[in-house]
């Protein structure tokens, strides 16, 4: 899609970047969920129960994530599709190389016939996304929605108590941001909240994002 001449709304709310991604693309659009919280997923299955899930099991997250997933299908019922790497080549090539492989190319798969996605992505998330809009087009030409990109943690956490969201474990031990297990660390207090991602490099994204 060609940002310039398609009719996107300026910066609106959640619920209502939500309604428009389902009028606008109906089917065709999937919802990215990472396993870190259940936030996007609550408010995008109360606008629309049939919205596709999409999970990208890379074969190294925590445990913690699986079971935040396998919470989350027992409590929605979602339609939930899981994407598999046919291969799991552990830490070969480098962080960059995996990334790659298990989750860039994993996406291109399960966005394949989709028009659009739906992310959880949030300005707050750490300096690397501070600029992040709510609505863009992506390396695909696919319509990328973040409809929580203006949310605070604050607020986050407001909806996760209101509305007794399913949160992954790690993040009350420390893990703001959660990717996979060989890659991930705890955060200190005042850190980036990505800090914790490939610590000891300065890769600060997966790929999924870019
Ligand atoms: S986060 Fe780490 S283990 Fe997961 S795909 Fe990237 S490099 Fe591989």
């Amino acid at each position: 899609m060609d940002l310039a001449s398609a009719n996107l709304p300026t910066e609106i709310s959640a619920v209502a970047a939500i309604e428009w991604a389902t009028n606008e693309f109906g089917a065709d659009l999937t919802l990215l969920c990472s396993g870190q919280d259940a936030v996007l997923v609550d408010l995008a299955l109360t606008v629309d129960p049939t919205i596709e899930l999409t999970f990208i099991d890379t074969g190294f997250h925590f445990n913690e994530t699986i079971e935040t997933m396998l919470a989350i299908a027992a409590r929605y019922r979602p339609n939930l599709r899981v994407v598999v790497p046919w291969r799991h080549l552990d830490g070969v090539g480098g962080p960059g190389f995996c990334c790659s492989d298990h989750k860039v190319e994993q996406l291109d798969h399960a966005l394949a016939g989709r028009r659009a996605w739906l992310s959880g992505l949030r300005r707050a998330d750490g300096p690397s996304r501070s600029e992040a809009p709510q609505i863009e087009v992506d390396r695909r030409g696919l319509v990328k929605i973040n409809p929580m990109v203006a949310w605070t943690d604050a607020e986050l956490a407001d909806y996760e108590r209101q509305h007794d969201v399913i949160v992954n474990p790690l993040r009350a031990r420390g893990y703001p941001s959660i990717g996979c297990r060989p890659c991930t660390s705890p955060s200190a207090d005042g850190e980036d909240p990505r800090a914790g991602r490939w610590p000891g490099s300065d890769k600060t994204e997966c790929g999924l994002h870019l």
